[in-house]
């Protein structure tokens, strides 16, 4: 790594003294006592003690440990309008899915607005600075919801990758998704060219990034998944779907395609590193290597598959063939929480019970949760990294006190070992979206109140 050399007009902002800089750059850079610097919302510096540049602003982090800004690869944010849904915490995948969905379909654009502010309020104050969400919910022929989630990802000043996301199967087709929600597939494409037209962002320091998203085997025709995958190459998009979330993922897909998920997959022109997937939960050890070759990237959902029932997934085999792999929350309804650092230790508690101890470190984790996650999204060192030119996306996460006492060896270690954690500032492009364990956000309480009537409306209590 190349340190910067002061420089002579000050930085905007200097994040100085850290315990440890864990830059998580190319070279894996940890620096005691060290500096990360800020200039017109990139890193301009990285470097030791005593070599700091001059700064308009300067937060003194010693006693913190300072990573970049987690990644979150995969949620469904509108489900924290029915959060811990109590008629369905005792039900499987499916029997949970087709109770929740006639109460999602009452979701309209106010709610996905005020579900989007606290699910990125949450998000934040967990050390988050870029998520994605995918919202599949779209009531056919109605206003997209899709522009309501990004009026409030821009209000909230963290990075989304908003995924439009489609069903066109229902339960007319065997499906758990009532029929009153299904698309027509002309409908979804021109609706998404609608929205990477009017929201895609290219450039590197991009705050919104359009992706497109049928649901799953489940609820997506072949028709739906080719077209959308060629209309993602036109248009130089990314492409998201579940794969393989459920055991029962294989045979309902070798009962209406003659062949396993993987292979469908295959065979609607997603097997690309265009693509990333959520849970991959049960592939075969062919699937595995097929989608590391290609350099499918997938969103690991360790809380939502263990609150679920439905496993772990064979991460270190996945890495080790070449997938990405992020960290992901899931939707608000199945893993409720939807903290990236509780998300981080429950991948590396579910990772070292799958693989083994030797097979998972809290820095593989953390590599999971910046710059794969960041790679999952297409963003690969422009975010989820500390090294010259990225954005500024920077968590400070304070490493004293009573949880800490007596982690004096490996900071990163403990970072997911001790705990609970949250970070005490978080930055996005140099400004601060949480302070002093703040939100800088207004009205929080303003929408948490709407946001409960609109719950209650929902769930009809
Ligand atoms: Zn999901």
């Amino acid at each position: 790594m190349t340190l910067t050399p002061p420089e002579l007009a000050p930085v905007d902002l200097l994040v100085a003294g850290a315990s440890l800089v864990a830059t998580v750059d190319d070279d894996r850079t940890e620096i005691k006592g060290g500096w990360v610097a800020v200039t017109d919302g990139r890193i301009s510096g990285v470097g030791t003690p005593g070599t700091e540049p001059p700064a308009r602003q300067r937060v003194d982090a010693s006693g913190c440990l300072v990573t970049p800004g987690l990644v979150n690869t995969h949620h469904h944010m509108w489900q924290n309008l029915t959060r811990s849904y109590a008629p369905m915490t005792t039900a499987d995948f499916l029997g949970w899915l087709g109770a929740l969905y006639p109460l999602w379909a009452t979701v309209r654009e106010e709610d996905v607005y005020l579900s989007t502010r606290v699910a990125l309020a949450e998000l934040a104050l967990g050390g988050c600075t870029t998520t994605s969400d995918h919202l599949y919910l779209q009531p056919p022929k109605a206003a997209s919801l899709l522009d309501a989630q990004i009026l409030a990802a821009r209000e909230s000043g963290l990075r989304l990758t908003a995924t439009r996301g489609s069903v066109d199967r229902g339960q007319r087709d065997g499906s758990p998704m009532p029929d009153d929600m299904l698309e027509d597939v002309d409908d979804v494409l021109a609706d998404c060219e609608r929205v990477i037209t009017a929201h895609h962002d290219t450039s590197p320091d991009a705050f919104v990034r359009i992706a497109l998203g049928p649901h799953s085997v489940f609820g997506a025709t072949t028709r739906l998944m080719t077209e959308t995958a060629a209309l993602a190459t036109a248009r130089d998009v990314r492409l998201h779907t579940h794969l393989s979330g459920d055991s029962s993922d294989e045979a309902y897909c070798l009962a209406l395609h003659g062949m396993r998920p993987v292979e469908w997959f295959t065979s609607t022109g997603w097997l690309s590193d265009r693509s990333w997937v959520a849970h991959a939960l049960c592939p075969s050890d062919e699937d595995v290597r097929v989608l590391g070759a290609a350099g499918v990237g997938v969103a690991q959902c360790a809380t939502a598959g263990l609150l679920m029932g439905i496993g772990v997934a064979p991460i270190a085999d996945l890495r080790a063939a070449g997938s990405p792999v992020g960290i992901a929350v899931d939707g608000s309804s199945n893993s409720d929480a939807s903290s990236l650092w509780m998300e981080a230790r429950m991948a590396l508690i579910a990772n070292r019970s799958r693989s083994g101890p030797a097979a998972f470190g809290a820095r593989d984790v953390l590599e999971m949760a910046t710059r794969d996650g960041a790679r999952c999204l297409g963003r690969a060192g422009e975010i989820g990294q500390l090294s010259l030119g990225a954005n500024a996306d920077i968590a400070v996460w304070p490493i004293e006190g009573v949880r800490w006492a007596g982690a004096v060896t490996d900071p990163i270690e403990a970072w997911l070992r001790c705990g609970p954690n949250a970070p005490r500032d978080v930055y996005v492009g140099g400004r601060a979206v949480v302070a002093s364990g703040q939100l800088v956000a207004g009205d929080l309480e303003g929408i948490l109140s709407r946001h409960d009537a609109a719950a209650r409306r929902i769930q009809q209590c």
